[in-house]
């Protein structure tokens, strides 16, 4: 008899948690539209089944810290992303800039086990030595507070796995319909050998943040007068302090003077360690999404 009753009890508290946990659903699903439930969004929400940003498979997803856990990016984050920042009626209504706090650290549901352990292993750990030192040095070294550029000698770091993990975050960070045409920067970062990457079609540029800011922009358009001329720029920018990264697509001939260029990153062997030099410009101002948010917001202003 206790043993039904036993048995009854833990039905009703297995009834009783599954209550909850649809309560909860209920509540998720009630902000995605109900008109469309159906099971594929019901297991993407509780198991959170997605395409994998770099293999592009249908998988189960884990949470991969961007940037790595490592690299100050332990506990909790705020994050801003770009849909935050390019929200016109938030614009319009004269709002501040909404974060995401984001318990974990900050990241993001987006690569299946398999590429999120190979990267990983392969590339983070350089990474994380290379922001550390460097946000080490812009802390601790005095005479470099009213310094705008600095320059740096690392040895015994490894460039291109460095330089493969900035794009993995890049893919992790940028919408999913865009990382599907980029597919050949995938199989670059999969494969931790292969040295072919397109540098006509992409490239990238690296500076410094003295400053605190997580946030990623994803893929954008940002037009820019430069000489009477207006050049559409299709750009990603990554602020992971105290590095901060962007990604152009077809890069116009002038690119932008005050970034380094670090695409050259990629005809470096995996396996070689012995130097990088690099003179980086701390850009605070011109590529924190704070500052492109209240600079969309005046030009917002001035064209009412
Ligand atoms: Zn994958």
């Amino acid at each position: 008899m206790s043993n039904f009753l036993g048995s009854v009890q833990k039905t009703a508290l297995i009834l009783f948690k599954i209550r909850q946990i649809s309560l909860k659903l209920f509540q998720k699903l009630q902000k995605y539209d109900m008109m469309q439930l159906n099971f594929e969004r019901y297991k993407t929400l509780i198991m959170q089944i997605g395409i994998c940003h770099l293999c592009g498979k249908e998988k189960e997803l884990t949470f991969e810290h961007i940037p790595p856990k490592g690299a100050n990016n332990k506990t909790r984050a705020k994050l801003i992303t770009g849909n935050e920042i390019f929200d016109l009626e938030k614009l319009k209504n004269n709002k501040s800039l909404r974060y995401i706090n984001q318990q974990q650290g900050s990241g993001g549901y987006t690569l299946c086990d398999e590429c999120n352990n190979n990267t990983g292993a392969w590339y983070a750990k350089d990474y994380i030595e290379f922001a550390n030192v460097i946000g080490y040095y812009l802390n601790n070294e005095t005479n470099l507070d009213k310094a705008e550029q600095v320059s740096f000698y690392i040895e015994g770091l490894h460039g291109q796995r460095i330089f493969k993990q900035i794009l993995s975050m890049f893919l992790s960070t940028i919408q999913p319909e865009v990382v599907e045409r980029m597919q050949d920067i995938q199989e670059f970062v999969l494969d931790k050998d292969s040295m072919n990457f397109n540098k006509e079609k992409y490239r990238i540029g690296m500076f410094l943040l003295k400053n605190y800011e997580v946030s990623h922009s994803g893929m954008m358009t940002l037009f820019e007068v430069n000489q009477g001329k207006l050049i559409a720029r299709n750009l990603a920018v990554m602020n992971l302090y105290p590095l901060g990264f962007t990604l152009e697509l077809n890069p116009a001939t002038e690119f932008d003077k005050k970034l380094v260029d670090i695409t050259k990153f990629a005809d470096i062997d995996y396996n070689y360690n012995k130097k990088i030099s690099i003179i980086a410009n701390i850009l605070d101002k011109e590529y924190s999404m704070h500052s492109l948010f209240e600079k969309i917001r005046k030009e917002n202003q001035n064209g009412k």
